[in-house]
């Protein structure tokens, strides 16, 4: 589509990055570029008025650069989902494995009730670890998940056959 070669035009390949071997894809000249990163707002606030979501979760670091603007456009409330240990108040946690060793995410408790439909925004949907633990813990907090949105899904990792059991017809969109 139009958009996503506008949105693929601004994300830059990094090779061996964070270490030998791996090719990170680095968003920070989409989000340079005011055109590309309206209309990626844009897009994703579509999905989330098209989800019924009452919410935008957005992952700890980049989901929080792009969910925020999401939840404004589309009228809705941000959570942030934080890696463990920054959040003040009482949290749900949630663990899951990486590749060696295992990382952990929050939530504050009193952001999601059962009344919520929630839009898990994030930049990049890589193994599908991070999304996995946070769609469990936004059905553990109560709440309804209404969808996952990210910029770029990394097809070759797996990551939407892992992510099927726990999203549960819950729509995964790729832009
Ligand atoms: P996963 O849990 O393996 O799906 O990894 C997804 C998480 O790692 C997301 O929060 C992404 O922000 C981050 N991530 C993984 N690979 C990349 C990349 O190539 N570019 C930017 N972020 C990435």
């Amino acid at each position: 589509t139009d958009i996503g070669e506008l949105l693929l035009s601004r994300i830059r390949d990094v090779t061996d990055y964070p270490e030998p071997g791996v090719m990170f894809k680095d968003i920070t000249p989409l989000l340079a570029d005011p055109a590309a990163f309206t209309a990626l707002t844009d897009a994703l606030a579509e999905i989330a008025g098209r989800t019924g979501a009452t919410k935008v979760v957005g992952l700890e670091a980049r989901g929080f650069i792009l969910g925020a603007p999401v939840a404004v456009r589309a009228g809705l409330g941000f959570i942030p989902v934080r890696k463990a240990g920054k959040l003040p108040g009482a949290t749900l946690a949630q663990a899951y494995d990486l590749e060696y060793g295992s990382a952990e995410i929050e939530v504050h408790a009193e952001d999601l009730s059962a009344e919520d439909r929630v839009l898990v925004v994030d930049d990049v949907l890589a193994t599908g670890g991070t999304a996995e633990a946070s769609v469990q813990l936004i059905r553990r907090a109560g709440a309804e998940v209404a969808g996952l949105a990210v910029l770029m899904e990394l097809g070759f990792l797996g990551g939407r056959a892992r992510l099927e059991p726990a999203l549960a017809g819950a729509p995964l969109e790729a832009l």
